[in-house]
């Protein structure tokens, strides 16, 4: 049975680009019984705005939630605030999907310092491994109670489901393809370390039934991808959500794009 995409969802940087869509998407895709808990690290400033609107056009489907992906703290009290509300519940799906590039420019090597390596390493690395360690929990609630009883025919269930976005960039056999292209020094080895961090939670997390896989969203019009990139934040959405509607126990640990092609390491 492929992952549902039904019950308690976590979306991080939901606040805009492919974060608000996947936000939006899902908030007009799913049943009643889900509920989308749209993440953003400052949910009262302007650049929120758009995910407020959205949420009072879905009353009572999403609630905004505040988490810094830097901060062990504020991850902690998002985490709380998740588990007030769902009470008995459990986590279905946690996306981790905010990420920065930096430095602005191309992150060359002689353009990129030790204070962006650092940065971005933190936001796009520590900070889904530090979520996911503090949701398992409730993920692991989620995969226990959701799936299908012992002795059941259906061996490959998975109720629960981390999805790490990641980036074609990251993978080191494409390097010679795509590096004279975007260095991106920061950028790319840090989504390389967040496929070993997909890779490794794989593998930690397969007796408790959670799949754990890393996505490429393609070349996407928002901030980070710029007007020049050919895909519109609604195809690279609709296109991850099938994937992940697709995803099962074969598909932990591993690196797809948009399309569900593999994408090597
Ligand atoms: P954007 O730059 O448009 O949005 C990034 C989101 O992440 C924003 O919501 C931002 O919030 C949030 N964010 C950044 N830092 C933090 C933090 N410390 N704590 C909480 N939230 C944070 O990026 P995209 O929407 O384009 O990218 C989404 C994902 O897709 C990323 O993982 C990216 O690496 C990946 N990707 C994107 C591609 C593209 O072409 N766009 C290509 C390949 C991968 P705030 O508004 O507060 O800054």
């Amino acid at each position: 049975m492929p992952v549902e995409l039904k019950g308690n969802i976590v979306v991080t940087g939901a606040n805009r680009g492919i974060g608000l869509e996947l936000v939006k998407q899902l908030a007009e895709t799913t049943g009643e019984e889900a509920h989308i808990y749209a993440c953003s690290r400052e949910p009262e400033g302007s650049r929120t705005e758009a995910l407020r609107q959205l949420t009072t056009r879905h009353p009572g489907k999403i609630t905004i939630i505040k988490l810094d992906t830097t901060n062990e703290e504020s991850i902690s009290a998002a985490v709380q605030a998740v588990q007030d509300q769902i009470g008995d519940g459990g986590l279905n799906l946690l996306i981790n999907n905010a990420a920065i590039r930096k430095p602005a420019s191309s992150g060359a090597l002689f353009a990129t310092k030790k204070n962006d390596m650092m940065e971005v390493y933190e936001t796009n690395v520590v900070g889904p491994f530090t979520i996911a360690k503090m949701f398992l929990p409730l993920l692991k609630k989620a995969a226990q109670r959701d799936s299908p009883a012992k002795g059941s025919d259906n061996k490959t269930a998975c109720s629960s489901a981390i999805i790490n976005i990641s980036t074609a960039f990251s993978s080191i056999e494409k390097c010679p393809e795509t590096f004279s292209a975007a260095q991106m020094y920061p950028y790319r080895i840090s989504k390389a370390a967040l496929n070993m961090l997909t890779r490794c939670q794989a593998e930690d997390f397969k007796t408790h039934n959670i799949v754990v896989t890393a996505i490429h969203p393609g070349w996407v019009q928002t901030e980070m991808g710029g007007e020049k990139a050919p895909l519109t934040t609604m195809d690279s959405v609709l296109g991850m959500l099938s994937v992940i509607s697709s995803l099962s126990n074969k598909d932990s640990g591993m690196l797809l794009d948009w399309q569900g092609n593999t994408i090597p390491w």
